[in-house]
């Protein structure tokens, strides 16, 4: 069984470096390793040698699609990368990124991680105009505007940018620098840091510490920040009225280790877990959490609790490619390979099983299951965040509405199918008060998107 088949998808996590000696493209293979949780169709590196630029990317883990001779033959001492999951632009090579193009201002590459809202409209006009695209990735469309009359590379960076309706975090480079830019709202995640005279970009601190990197701040909502030889010049280039930053970035994205925007995840998860037994303070024997992704959140809630915590439900793989497939017979199929479960730490006792999230119910039902024939007593289902109700349209592959079980069912219809004793979710102001924010998106739970979508919804 693996628990990760129900669990919403991050599109993408991007990483670039300025000012490494020659060794560019190792240091982005190891932050692209560390980001590996955020994208596994794909991914590549682009290296610039001051001169001239050289990509490599292919379909698979970063792992696999690199090797000691791919990364000798990129020298450079700049480069960008990225790791991709897609649900706009199909799962094909020519959608892998970086992206580069020939402009104006030189060569020029690009990682995206996000999703652009407007790409369709914006795509068809530069069509009309005469641009040619080689992908179908939104990402593609950021490039050709950027490609468009403008006295600099700023500006023309700028103009692109106001055109753009959408989340985005970008890592753009050229020969001579390194530029990260965020969308007005932050709602996908994008770090400096400094190591020794270079200085890099990803799209979470845990890629930082994975090339020893200092972290030192966050990009801002609407900021551009352009790194060159001279130094680091920052530029507000797209207006913001707050910070909205993904709040599924806490709940399950982003590596435990990261801190986005000053909120350090493990630490925030670990408080969900607190605010749930604040919420739902249970009589039970053991608190179980599903493996990975409830594991912060049960510790919070035992320690809160003062419950013991075992790990009955064991993991067997780490990471299972066969996820991208979209059709849910085949979820259902990986479901029943990857878990093991100890019934020792569960028989007869009263257990309370935790995880972060509940998108479709695929793998709950199993686990469920699993844990009654190990021969529970009672079964306790607690989620630590609200009911997903709504798709996202910001770079996350939630599902569709249709397959959202929030969305379809009442708690207690949801429990009856689960066939749980009890069923409960964190509220949403029990998240709120875990990550010491009122800034964070929560438009899954509640359908108050920062940025209308464009389509019904
Ligand atoms: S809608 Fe949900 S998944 Fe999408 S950005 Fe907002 S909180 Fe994150």
């Amino acid at each position: 069984m693996n628990c990760e088949h129900d669990k919403p998808k991050e599109e993408c996590g991007v990483f670039g470096i300025l000012g490494s000696e020659d060794n560019a493209a190792r240091l982005a293979f190891s932050g692209l390793r560390a980001l590996q949780h955020r994208g596994q169709e794909s991914c590549g590196i682009t290296i610039s040698n001051k001169i001239s630029m050289k990509t490599y990317k292919a379909l698979g883990l970063v792992t696999s699609v690199f090797n000691d001779g791919i990364l000798d033959s990129l020298h450079g001492s700049s480069a960008i990368g990225h790791v991709r999951y897609s649900t706009t632009g199909s799962n094909h090579i020519k959608n892998a990124q970086p992206l580069t193009l020939s402009t104006q201002f030189g060569e020029i590459a690009l990682a995206h991680n996000g999703n652009i809202m407007n790409a369709q409209e914006l795509r068809l006009s530069l069509t009309r105009a005469g641009h040619r695209f080689e992908s179908t990735a939104d990402s593609e469309v950021i490039l050709h505007l950027i490609n468009q009359q403008a006295s600099s590379l700023e500006n023309a960076i700028s103009n692109a940018l106001n055109k753009l309706y959408g989340a985005y975090s970008l890592v753009v480079m050229t020969n001579n620098a390194l530029i990260g830019i965020r969308d007005p709202f932050g709602l996908r995640p994008l770090c400096l840091g400094r190591l020794g005279k270079a200085y890099c970009l990803a799209s979470e601190s845990f890629a930082l510490q994975s090339i020893n990197a200092t972290f030192i701040r966050d990009i801002a909502p609407g900021e551009m920040i352009i790194i060159n030889e001279t130094g680091i010049q920052s530029h507000q280039v797209v207006n913001t009225s707050k910070t909205c930053c993904c709040a599924f970035e806490y709940i399950y994205f982003a590596h435990p280790a990261s801190t986005i925007d000053s909120i350090n995840v493990e630490k925030s998860r670990f408080w969900m877990g607190q605010e749930l037994a604040r919420e739902y303070p249970i009589d039970a024997d053991v608190v179980i959490p599903v493996p990975r992704s409830g594991r912060h959140a049960a510790l919070g809630y035992a320690s809160a609790r003062r419950l013991p915590l075992e790990e009955a439900l064991l993991k067997t793989t780490q990471y299972d490619r066969s996820f991208i497939q979209p059709a849910q017979p085949l979820r259902e199929l990986v479901v029943t390979k990857t878990i093991k479960v100890q019934p020792e730490v569960i028989r007869s006792k009263r257990v309370i099983l935790i995880d972060d999230s509940l998108v479709r119910g695929t793998t709950a039902v199993k686990l469920v299951k699993l844990i009654r024939e190990a021969g529970a007593r009672e079964v306790h289902l607690l989620i630590a965040s609200p009911r997903v109700q709504f798709p996202c349209y910001y770079g996350i592959d939630i599902a569709e509405k249709a397959e959202l079980i929030a969305a379809q069912m009442s708690v207690d219809k949801i429990r009856e199918y689960l066939n749980a004793d009890t069923l409960y979710y964190l509220s949403q102001a029990g998240l709120l008060r875990s990550v010491f924010s009122q800034d964070v998106c929560l438009a899954c739970f509640n359908k108050r998107y920062p940025l209308k979508p464009r389509i019904p919804y």
